[in-house]
């Protein structure tokens, strides 16, 4: 048993960790400033509603509960918004890490997992992408993402961290049963957006694009259980844990299922899963989309014992009962 400190562990893929990490037996702390993360995700332990900027909060909050591994998920998160307002993105994605492993060097914590992204690749020279594709991003958020990736690295070379670098594709799906879902401030995603056309709570749903090079003419993604990836994060912890030994080490991995859905392919699958059908219309490409991304998880089977273990069907159901019987504010 470990006490993992998770950043961000009031945000969607944080508190899907904190629940898995608690179940594995694990204590965990959330730290999180609560400006996209929500107090009812903070239930698996304390919260530290501090910033990730705030070194010495940092410090206190490693050392008061005595942190064995941090699970780094803060980070602001809207590709758009990082086009934008790239300012803010590398404060709190970029200033922030470095002030986290500042905080972790001073408190003595060796261990880190990161929350990373496809994100980082851009645009894909090859598919599926394994963890040696070149990256090379296309908006500050990438960007911000594969600075933390290199800092990480260059700690690890330098005085003996071990961190993991934890590269999601497209997470959807919700731990319904457990009180747990996606609530984006705004939303944007895919999954959630054609589930809310259904419930009324928008108008329709937009498909972005129909003519890219794929077998429908519309992009190409490789959705991940929330639930899958934050197994994923466990067993890379778990990993972490087991190496005893003084050497730094920087571990990457790549989480997808492995499988291309293309956004006509996804409405299909809403609508057989929710039984209703989605009102979508063809609208402009999305700047900055790519054609097709889909993940080669070969290494995380190898190294973690991790595969996706949920398929389509189960993400947008689990989804679909979230937002339709859970979630507190049907219209927040
Ligand atoms: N998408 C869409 N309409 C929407 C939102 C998303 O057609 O209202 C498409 C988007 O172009 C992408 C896919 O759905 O190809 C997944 O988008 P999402 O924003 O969920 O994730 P991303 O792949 O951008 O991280």
């Amino acid at each position: 048993m470990a006490t993992i400190l998770i950043t961000g562990g009031a945000g969607y893929v944080g508190s899907h960790c904190a629940l898995a990490l608690h179940a594995a037996g694990h204590r965990v702390v959330v730290y999180d400033n609560l400006s996209n993360g929500h107090r009812a995700f903070a239930k698996f332990g304390p919260l530290i509603e501090a910033d990730l900027r705030d070194q010495a909060a940092l410090t206190q909050a490693l050392r008061d509960h005595q942190v064995d591994v941090v699970l780094h998920c803060a980070a602001l998160i809207e590709v758009g918004e990082s086009v934008i307002n790239p300012a803010a993105f590398y404060s709190v994605n970029v200033a922030g890490s470095v002030a986290l492993l500042a905080a972790m060097a001073a408190a003595g914590v060796g261990r880190i997992a990161f929350s990373s992204t496809c994100a980082t690749f851009g645009a894909p020279a090859y598919l599926p992408l394994d963890e040696t594709h070149p990256q090379a991003p296309l908006n500050p958020y990438g960007w911000t993402k594969l600075m933390v990736e290199r800092m990480l690295r260059d700690h690890a070379d330098a005085h003996g961290l071990k961190a993991t670098a934890l590269r999601y594709f497209n997470a959807a799906g919700a731990a319904f049963e457990d009180g747990l879902g996606e609530r984006h401030q705004p939303e944007t995603h895919a999954i959630p957006l054609a589930l809310f056309a259904l419930m009324g709570r928008r108008q329709g749903f937009k498909i972005f694009g129909d003519d890219y090079n794929t077998r429908d003419g519309t992009c190409v993604r490789d959705y991940i259980h929330v639930r899958d990836l934050a197994d994923a994060h466990v067993r890379a912890i778990e990993r972490m844990l087991a190496d005893t030994s003084t050497a730094g080490q920087f571990e990457d991995f790549n989480l997808g299922a492995g499988e291309g859905v293309t956004v006509k392919e996804l409405i299909a699958a809403i609508e057989r899963v929710s039984g209703q059908s989605l009102n979508a219309a063809i609208a402009p490409r999305r700047p900055g989309d790519a054609p097709a991304l889909i993940a080669n998880a070969a290494k995380a089977a190898t190294l973690l014992g991790w595969r996706a273990a949920r398929d389509l069907d189960a993400i947008i159901s689990s989804a679909w009962r979230w937002h339709t019987e859970i979630e507190p504010h049907p219209f927040g």
